[in-house]
């Protein structure tokens, strides 16, 4: 299934870059596995009275930035292989943007959206109290990802407190978190918004102009409806949306706040303006100058990706274009803006909450986005320079960037002991 394919796509790709460079073979060792790879089976009352087992994960890949660092995934495919392909991601994304973490992925295998508030919050309790003292602030921080939010961030924070060791700093165990319980200001929308002013970088470097420009884009949770609005704030029209549901397309432009609002309610495109929902092709079809990926991985592969008819692909999401669909666009002429550069708007924000959780601080919200776009612009001019310097994809660069950076890391500190 798909978590394999993942897998096997950040797998190679890691091999693929580090056979280009001067990476020592003990340091190439180590990177291939996670450190660390926790499964926990947990029992949870449901409130018909009746019990049933869930299978969670903690995969922590590397530590030497700094403490493990990465989301947690409520969904029915989530899988040993797609969490430890995530949690490279992680461990590379980190890496690029030059945060002190290093990278981890978790998760629990079930749709959320069959269980009510009080069961999914007995869930979140119970695998954060198997996860004990695996997690930690200054060891092992998780944030949200799909399916899981600023809600189940708390109860995760409130739980360790109850059952951690740590008591100190106890709320800096987990980002993500509500604003009232020492989340950070522009925490929720990072990696929407992040995603576009890379968009923003991408429009300026090539003379495109955004503002007479159509979108499409797939997913409209967290992350996409950000973005959608972001682009729209930059005067792009939105004229195709795709959802587990199906695909809307109108030409004339799609209202984008609207819609976003329908989809915090709703969850789905269904009934959205009356309009009729078409099929997945016709999404990856539609004519539109930038496509942004925001749901799951493997979107677009060797069937969609001779479709597609934008200039520039956003991957939004984690690992949505394969292998074999990139060399199709990039065969086609079409930009990709890889993951571990444009999603990492999110893990940047959650360091600022971190470090604001430290220090018993609290930012203003512009202060946090003068900070994230600074740090997203010199991760973006540099990866720029070595595409071009290098004739290198854009994906190639940002895991040259990023391996370079960890190897040089490696080679100071050596290997214990
Ligand atoms: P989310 O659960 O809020 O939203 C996911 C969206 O994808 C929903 O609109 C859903 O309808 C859609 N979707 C689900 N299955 C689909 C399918 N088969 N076809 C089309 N659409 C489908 O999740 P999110 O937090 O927005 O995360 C989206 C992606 O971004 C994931 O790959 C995640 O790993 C990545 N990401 C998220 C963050 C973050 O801060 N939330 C950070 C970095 C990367």
């Amino acid at each position: 299934m798909s978590d394999r394919k993942l897998y096997q796509a950040v797998s190679d790709k890691f091999t693929e870059i580090t056979e280009q460079m001067a990476m020592h073979d003990s340091i190439k060792m180590i990177l291939s596995q996670p450190k660390n790879e926790i499964i926990v089976n947990f029992p949870v009352l449901m409130d018909d009275g009746s019990y049933q087992l869930f299978k969670g994960y903690r995969i922590q890949h590397n530590n030497i930035l700094g403490p493990f660092k990465g989301g947690i995934r409520f969904h029915p495919e989530v899988s040993l292989d797609e969490t430890k392909a995530l949690s490279m991601l992680m461990t590379i994304k980190c890496a690029l943007v030059q945060i002190p973490f290093g990278g981890a992925k978790g998760g629990i295998k079930f749709s959320p959206f069959k269980y009510s508030r009080e069961e999914l919050r007995r869930i979140t309790r119970r695998f954060t109290s198997a996860l004990g003292n695996n997690i930690g602030p200054s060891h092992d921080i998780p944030a949200p990802d799909v399916g899981t939010n600023s809600q189940t961030m708390v109860w995760m924070m409130d739980t360790y407190k109850n059952v951690g060791k740590t008591q100190e700093f106890h709320n800096a165990v987990v980002t993500g978190k509500s604003l009232n319980c020492g989340g950070s200001e522009g925490r929720n929308s990072a990696t929407g918004f992040g995603a576009i002013y890379n968009v923003e970088y991408w429009a300026e470097d090539t003379k495109f102009d955004l503002s007479k420009s159509t979108f499409a884009i797939q997913g409209m949770g967290n992350v996409g409806s950000f973005a959608a609005l972001k682009m729209a704030e930059n005067g792009s029209k939105l004229v195709a949306v795709n959802d587990y549901a199906g695909t809307l397309i109108d030409p004339n432009g799609i209202d984008v706040e609207a819609l976003a609002t329908y989809m915090q309610e709703k969850r789905t495109l269904e009934g959205f303006n009356g309009l009729k929902l078409q099929s997945r092709d016709a999404f990856f079809e539609a004519e539109n100058d930038i496509m942004i990926l925001a749901a799951l991985e493997n979107q677009v592969a060797e069937n969609e990706a001779p479709k597609i008819k934008s200039k520039l692909v956003v991957e939004g999401a984690n690992g949505p274009v394969t292998p074999e669909g990139e060399a199709i666009l990039l065969e086609r002429g079409i930009e990709i803006l890889p993951d571990i550069l444009t999603n990492a708007g999110g893990v940047v924000v959650s360091y600022f909450e971190w470090v604001q959780n430290k220090n018993s601080e609290s930012w203003e919200l512009e202060e946090v986005e003068r900070k994230l776009r600074k740090r997203l612009k010199r991760a973006f001019d540099a990866v720029r320079k070595i595409q071009i310097e290098e004739k290198k994809s854009m994906r190639d660069s940002c895991y040259l960037r990023a391996l370079n950076y960890i190897n040089d890391v490696y080679l100071e500190r050596g290997i214990f002991p």
